[in-house]
């Protein structure tokens, strides 16, 4: 078998939920497994997520039934509502419930009638100005979903953070003050905490929190604290040096022989490339841990393989284990050197990397 593999460990999993619950207090917690629980798996972390979770939540009711398929039978929260009226008996019929945010959805909702209860949370925009129900239409709404006998009672009001990885707090701040207001009268059981807001954030886990990306052990934060601080990684993606060679002075490596020698250099292939998630715009001097020694990247990131100055690195040989990122090289910092953030490179994590389920 080709080594490139993405390991992921259920104590880390475990141990970031735990994290997340403490965080939240007395609040309900669902665990966001959407986009293939952020490419480590969706069915293997939903499995390990649920018996400890309130509630799962996921992007769409493709990836609500896949979790069915899987024989998860936790509640699934559908972030983005239903797309198409047809979704909504499904809906019904597998618990699934949504969250509704535009005027479409909530007439759709109400019109229909099923044979049980359909759970509903509303969306309302606070700020960030790019989903849910505007403020003034709140209350109407509300009132709308409570005259339906098919709403189940218990709707849940809730807003998103446009800024709560960043360090200055003011503009969540105010989206939290705008969500009172607007929530004052109906006095309804309200979330806002995503992960960032969880971590860095006093008093807003609420009566729900929904994590997603602590979760997997990245933080969302643009400056780390206490909490994030305990975050653990839980994919590892592993390889090994498939190729080792010794090269002068001057000569390049890799396509366009984008990095050159400056001294007689030890060069280690690595079976892993972009067509296995790999950043391609990883730089030069990007960190890689080969064989438990810290390496950098040379050159550019093919399809299949990566160049890895060994140098350094006197024992390693053909078959030497390398973590691309995992424990010893955070998966924050590969996308922060590569100009992105660690939500794409996990989510964009391809199925030819096969997941194993690690302690
Ligand atoms: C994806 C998502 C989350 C989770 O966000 P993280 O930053 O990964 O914690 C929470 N709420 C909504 C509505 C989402 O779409």
């Amino acid at each position: 078998m080709r080594p490139c593999r993405a390991d992921i460990s259920r104590s880390a999993l475990l141990a970031n939920l735990a994290l997340a619950r403490s965080l939240a207090g007395q609040a309900k917690l669902t665990a966001v497994v959407k986009a293939n629980a952020y490419g480590h798996g969706a069915s293997l972390c939903a499995r390990l997520l649920a018996p400890a979770s309130d509630l799962l939540a996921v992007a769409s009711i493709d990836e609500a039934l896949e979790l069915r398929a899987s024989g998860i039978d936790k509640p699934v929260l559908l972030l983005e509502g239903h797309f198409e009226e047809s979704e909504l008996r499904i809906a019904v019929e597998h618990n699934f419930w949504l969250m509704l945010h535009n005027e479409r959805q909530l007439a759709e909702a109400i019109a229909f009638k099923p044979d049980s209860k359909l759970c509903v949370w509303l969306k309302v925009d606070t700020g960030m100005h790019r989903l849910g129900l505007p403020p003034e239409q709140v209350s109407d709404a509300v009132r709308a979903l409570r005259a339906s006998k098919h709403i189940d009672e218990e709707i849940v009001l809730a807003s998103h953070f446009a800024c709560a990885d960043q360090c200055d707090q003011e503009p969540a701040l105010a989206q939290v003050k705008r969500f009172d207001e607007i929530n004052q009268a109906l006095a309804l059981p309200v979330s806002l905490a995503n992960s960032p807001a969880l971590l860095s954030l006093t008093g807003v886990a609420r009566d729900w929190v929904r994590p997603g990306i602590m979760l997997y052990g990245s933080s969302p934060l643009e400056q780390a604290n206490r909490h994030s601080e305990q975050l653990q990684a839980v994919m590892g993606l592993h390889s090994e040096v498939i190729a080792l060679r010794e090269i002068p002075p001057g000569d390049g490596v890799g396509y366009g022989l984008a990095w050159r020698a400056d001294r007689h250099s030890k060069i280690a292939t690595v079976a892993a490339g972009y067509g296995d998630g790999y950043p391609r715009h990883a730089p030069n001097g990007t960190p890689v841990h080969v064989g438990g020694q810290a390496a950098t990247l040379v050159g550019r990131v093919s399809m299949d393989m990566i160049c890895v100055d060994v140098t350094d690195c006197p024992q390693v040989a053909l078959g030497t284990p390398v973590e691309l990122w995992g424990t010893q090289v955070s998966v924050d910092e590969v996308a922060r050197q590569s100009g992105t953030i660690a939500y794409e490179l996990l989510t964009r994590m391809p199925a030819r990397v096969p997941r194993r389920l690690v302690d």
